[in-house]
């Protein structure tokens, strides 16, 4: 049907590109272009003839507007796919505007310098997609993403006003280290000492780090402990649901991993400041990252669940209504498919997912939006088709 150029190819990259190849119908060919061209040219040996999808490779930094450009005419591809980092969200926008393909990717823009997630630098682009007649698909991923179609598919099919949306992330995985991060660990530690917030009556609440504790019962994984953080789907679905009082995310650690940072903080191992140390300057964080293990060999080792999804309260018929929709996902079996843990793959699903619904004009509205503001019901069939089947619960335990 037709082709993709994917950005990147780390952790959730790689379970994209898996997917592409397995789902060889809509991608006839696919370009995986990266800054560390021999990660590409891997991951093709390990998959070309596996289907009918052709698979070619490329270096690119993506930092360049001018290089994106010069590979998307290329390539022409039907829509790219960025993989990449959240830092690179505009360049690549500015090439599929000067191109005029279409775009889809997981993580809103923050600039370098400030860990600032917010959707106002690519909602900017609003006009310009339009004009071109393009679209651009902003966070197809699982949160957000997932949970913006979880949301969408409630307001459709079961509310007819939502009021309020628990987002519940749970891992219960276990990597049988004391202490290790599922991703960038310079990425997840900011983000766990961030302040956290939540949208209420139309305005921001913001918390401490770790303010708010909650211990919730996960179907499938039990009893967990569970903190309100700030996350960006809070932003988009604030506007997108109307009627809505308030939206919570919140995401499980345990008792180790919170002891171990504490400790790590206290000491001032987490501080992005540089020191000098025997005539060299270092920062701790990027020194802890050394020390840790990497992500990326947590895959083997990882065992146990995640369960992410969304609780709704709100109204239908004129009654109250609570509903819950989830997906459980399972490390070793995500492993045994495509060689990477269920945190890589309950991404790269999704952002497979969304690459089509764009490809096969299911999604195609000039602009740019969030996942939320297209019909949720082609994306729900895909997702039980593509490994990441959800579940429903008319009767859940809230959150209080
Ligand atoms: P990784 O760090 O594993 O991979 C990032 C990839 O991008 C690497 O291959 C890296 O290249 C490449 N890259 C970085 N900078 C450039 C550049 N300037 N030019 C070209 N390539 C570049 O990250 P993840 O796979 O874990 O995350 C990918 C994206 O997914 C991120 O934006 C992340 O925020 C988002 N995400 C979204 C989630 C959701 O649910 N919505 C959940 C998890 C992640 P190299 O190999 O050389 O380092």
């Amino acid at each position: 049907m037709g082709k993709c150029l994917i950005i990147g190819c780390g952790g959730v990259a790689s379970v994209a590109i898996h997917k592409c190849v397995q789902n060889s119908e809509v991608f006839d060919e696919i370009m995986i272009a990266s800054r560390t061209k021999s990660k590409c040219d891997a991951l093709k040996d390990k998959l070309e003839g596996t289907s009918s999808t052709k698979i070619s490779t490329a270096q690119v930094n993506a930092d360049n507007t001018d290089e994106l450009i010069a590979l998307i005419n290329e390539f022409r591809p039907d829509v790219v796919l960025n993989l990449a980092l959240p830092y690179q969200d505009l360049t690549i926008m500015d090439a599929c505007l000067a191109t005029k393909t279409h775009y889809v990717d997981t993580a809103n823009y923050e600039p370098e310098d400030t860990a600032k997630f917010e959707y106002k630098w690519q909602w900017e682009y609003r006009d310009r997609f339009k004009e071109a007649g393009i679209t651009a698909l902003l966070g197809s991923g699982f949160d957000p993403g997932v949970t913006g179609v979880f949301s969408a598919y409630a307001l459709k099919h079961e509310f007819d006003e939502i009021n309020y949306i628990d987002i519940l992330d749970c891992n219960a995985g276990d990597h049988g280290y004391p202490f290790a991060t599922n991703f960038n660990p310079e990425i997840n530690i900011r983000e766990v000492s961030a302040n956290g917030s939540y949208w209420e009556d139309g305005h921001w609440v913001e918390t401490k780090p770790m303010e708010i504790k909650r211990v919730y019962n996960f179907p499938e994984i039990g009893k967990r402990d569970m903190y309100l953080l700030h996350h960006e789907e809070i932003e988009s679905l604030a506007l997108n649901i109307p009627g809505i009082k308030r939206i919570r995310f919140f995401m499980t650690f345990g008792e180790s991993y919170l002891t171990h940072l504490r400790c790590l903080e206290n000491v001032g191992m987490t501080s992005i400041e540089p020191i000098e140390f025997e005539g060299k300057k270092i920062v701790p964080l990027q020194f802890l990252k050394a020390v840790l293990p990497d992500p990326a060999s947590l895959g083997p080792r990882t065992v146990g669940k995640t369960n992410i999804g969304c609780i709704f309260r709100g109204k239908k018929d004129g009654k109250d209504k609570t509903y819950y929709l989830y997906n459980v996902c399972d490390h070793q079996e995500c492993y045994r498919e495509v060689g990477s843990q269920a945190v890589s793959y309950t991404t790269g699903v999704p952002a497979m997912i969304g690459a089509m619904m764009i490809m096969t004009g299911k999604w195609n509205k000039p602009g740019v939006y969030n996942i939320e503001e297209f019909d949720p019901d082609p994306f729900m069939e895909a997702l039980n088709k593509w490994g990441l089947p959800w579940q429903e619960s008319r009767d859940p335990e809230p959150v209080d």
